[in-house]
This record gives C-alpha cells, structure tokens and sequence, in this order.
C-alpha cells in the first residue's frame, strides 16, 4: 500500500474520510474502482448538504428573512470557491449547471445555434463522450456547419500537430475534452486553445475528467468554455459548472426562461440579467452547490498536484501489474508520452467486459464495462467495449491488487 512518505498525503487518513469505504460489498472489502462515472462522497460533504438540508432549507435571492439570506450566503460562497479553484477572474463567469452534460448543451445551443453558420467548421475527436459530440452534431444539423474530426494515433492520443491538420479560417469552435474518460489521455490543452484562437476559434474544454483529477487555471490555458460535473470531484449528483468568459456568455441567449433571471418583464416581452443569472432561471440545485463548495474545499486541502501525483503513482502501478496479466490488453496506453490521469482501460482475451465486471464484483471489485459513452471512440479502436479502472484520491496499490487478484477467478471461471 502507498505510503505518505510516497505520494505527499496519508492514503489511509484519506480513506477514513469517505464512509462507504469502511462498508462491505458482496462479504468482501469495497475496492471502489469507478470514479471515472462517480466518486465517492467524504463526510464534509455530507455535512455541508445536511446542514443546509436541516438547518437553512430555505430559497435563494428571494426572501428578506434571515434563512433565506444564509442560503443565498452558502450558495453565493461555493460560487466564489469555484472561482478561486479555477484562477477565474472576473465576476459572472461561473455558472451552475446540473452536470457537465447541460453545461455542454447550453453552449452549443445558447452559443453554438447563435455563433455558427453554415459555412464554419466544428472542431471535434473521435474520443469524446456522448456528451461532448452529440450536441455538436445537432449544431451541425441545425445550421449547415461541418464536423471535422482530429486525426488520432492508433493508440487514441493526439497531438497539436493534428489538431492544426483540421483547423483553418472557418473553423469556429474546437470542443475537446480535457481528459479521455476511456484511456485517462489528456491533450495539451494550453497549445491547442493558442493554435485555435490563432485560428480564430472558440474552444470548449469538456473538463469531466481533468477537472476532478489535476489543477486547472482557465486564465493560464485561455479556454473559452469549460465544463465540469460535481459528482465525479467528491461533490453531490445533479450539479455541475459552465464556466465561460463574460463576453462570451453575455452575447449568448439565455438556456432555459423564467424566475431569477430577469431584469423586467412585461405582457409581451422581458429583459434579463447578464451572466450567471442569465443561466440559472428557476429554483437551482442549492444544496447540490453547497455540497460541490465543501468538495473542493476537501480537495484544496489535500491539493489537486498531490492527488494528481498519487493518481500516476497508482496508474504505472496499474499498467505493470496488468501488462502481467497475459490475457490482458491494455487499451490506449501505448507510448504516445503524452499526459495520463489515473484510467486504464483493457480487454481480457475474448471475454465480454459486462462479464468480466459481473465476476469483479462477485469478488467485492467495482469497475465500469462497456461503451463508456464512447461509442465512436469504440470503433476507432476496433472493441466491443473495455473494462475500465479509474483510480482517485482514496485508492491504493492494494485495491490494484485485489483487481489483478480477481482477475484470476475471471480466468478460472471461464477455463
Ligand atoms: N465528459 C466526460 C469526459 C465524462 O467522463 C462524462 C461523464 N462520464 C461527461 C462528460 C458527462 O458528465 P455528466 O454525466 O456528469 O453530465
């Protein structure tokens, strides 16, 4: 097991953090290897939501009485945590979403549907998830605009060399991700938003995955848009952020109409607020913002280049141990040398990876199978679906084990 002597932070403190992980899964330890879908919630997480839940419960920016005051404090406090996480630097550029997936929807639609022509160019990979292609194709179908894909190595990594291949002056958006939720790859994000604005592009940041895993400082990379969800960084489901620079959203229309987000309205017509208010009509997820504040204080304290660290520590583990494995193959992990966050994908001999996950989990081992909101990205790589370990801040090189351990009964059962 790591020590706090390897990684900067004591795994085994951590761990007593996070409730779940002292419970039991089919007789067995939890080795809670998922965290890519989900993360796993610490106790100051749970708190800050109960004590909204019990002692404020009230709504935000409408009454003058004291409970309602308090919410809106919390509620306006985890907004400006947000900020300083990210190195945002001006006001009413962080708004909350209920994931990343309605982050990345209200661009393309407030943004894409507005900004986009017929004769411009999208940007987009083959590695995306669902949520950061899709709503590009329906931009492209509305308004007449191309996709163009980034070329990928065989191995599912890009370069910025391939993403200057598909831009050019009607390129107007490059919607990438930040971290691959399939192989952990990370583009070099700070190259490609220089090369796209160069181009005179806007570029969109699908940030699931980095967000949760490494320091990022929107200001040092420059991007326009950047999407995250709370669920996968300790936080509570159904909260996310749309971060995006002011000018951007201000000259987008608004997402969805109705309270909190107007300046006046008459019979026929109304104003509204600039942004974020602009995009958070209707009563929004105040304990869901409350609880993702309380994450990334949690996360602060412990420090994303330090969680970071840990994960690469476990992930070389990880590879080391599978490439043992001699029915594994791992997927996207060749020796592109480009950035990783803690993922690893694999196959194991011609055995179907829903149930190679059912056997994992006979043995107390969570891991995600299948697709992975990929489907593209699946057929660029020839598979029918992969078995996917994700690690966080709570893993140790004994869950890696365990996992390799389990594997041997996946091995017996299908002899
Ligand atoms: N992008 C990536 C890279 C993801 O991994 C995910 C979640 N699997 C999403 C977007 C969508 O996140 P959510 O389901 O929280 O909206």
């Amino acid at each position: 097991m790591s020590t706090k002597q390897e990684i900067g932070f004591s795994v085994e403190a951590i761990r007593r953090d996070f409730p779940i992980l002292s419970e039991t899964m089919r007789g067995k330890p939890l080795v809670y290897l998922d965290s890519a879908a989900t993360s796993l919630k610490p106790q100051a997480v749970i708190d800050a939501e109960v004590e909204y839940l019990t002692k404020i419960s009230a709504n935000i920016h409408r009454g003058v009485y004291e409970l309602s005051e308090r919410a809106t404090l919390m509620y306006d406090r985890a907004r400006e945590t947000i900020k300083a996480f990210l190195g945002v630097r001006e006001d009413g550029e962080v708004v909350f979403t209920k994931s990343a997936t309605e982050a990345s929807n209200i661009i393309s639609r407030s943004w894409g549907l507005k900004f986009v022509g017929a004769d411009d160019e999208i940007v987009v990979s083959e590695l995306e998830h669902h949520a950061n292609i899709i709503p590009w194709q329906e931009v492209a179908k509305s308004t007449g605009a191309t996709l163009r894909f980034v070329p990928l190595s065989a191995d599912g990594s890009f370069d910025l060399e391939a993403v200057e291949s598909v831009l050019s002056n009607r390129t107007r958006a490059v919607a990438i991700t930040g971290m691959s939720n399939v192989t952990g790859f990370c583009p070099p994000i700070k190259e490609i938003v220089a090369a796209a604005h160069a181009a005179g592009a806007v570029v969109i940041v699908d940030g699931a995955q980095l967000v949760s895993h490494a320091p990022v400082d929107v200001a040092a990379l420059d991007v326009d848009f950047l999407t995250f969800s709370g669920h996968k960084m300790c936080g509570p489901t159904g909260i996310g952020v749309l971060y995006g620079k002011r000018d951007l959203l201000n000259a987008m229309d608004p997402f969805l109409y109705g309270g909190d987000m107007i300046v006046r309205v008459k019979k026929d017509r109304a104003t509204y607020k600039e942004a974020p208010d602009k995009f958070e009509s209707g009563t929004p997820n105040i304990s869901g913002a409350i609880g993702l504040g309380a994450a990334i204080d949690y996360l602060s304290s412990i420090g994303m280049d330090a969680i970071h660290e840990h994960e690469e520590s476990l992930l070389r583990y990880a590879r080391e141990r599978l490439l043992d494995v001699s029915e594994v193959e791992l997927i996207g992990a060749g020796d592109s040398g480009m950035a990783a966050g803690g993922i690893v994908s694999f196959t194991f001999g011609d055995i179907h990876s829903h149930d190679i996950g059912a056997i994992l989990d006979s043995e107390g081992v969570a891991v995600r199978t299948g697709m992975h909101c990929a489907h593209p990205f699946m057929r660029f790589l020839g598979v029918n679906g992969t078995t996917r370990a994700s690690f966080y801040l709570y893993n140790t090189r004994s869950d890696v084990d365990q996992l390799v351990r389990a594997l041997d009964r996946v091995r017996e059962t299908f002899a």
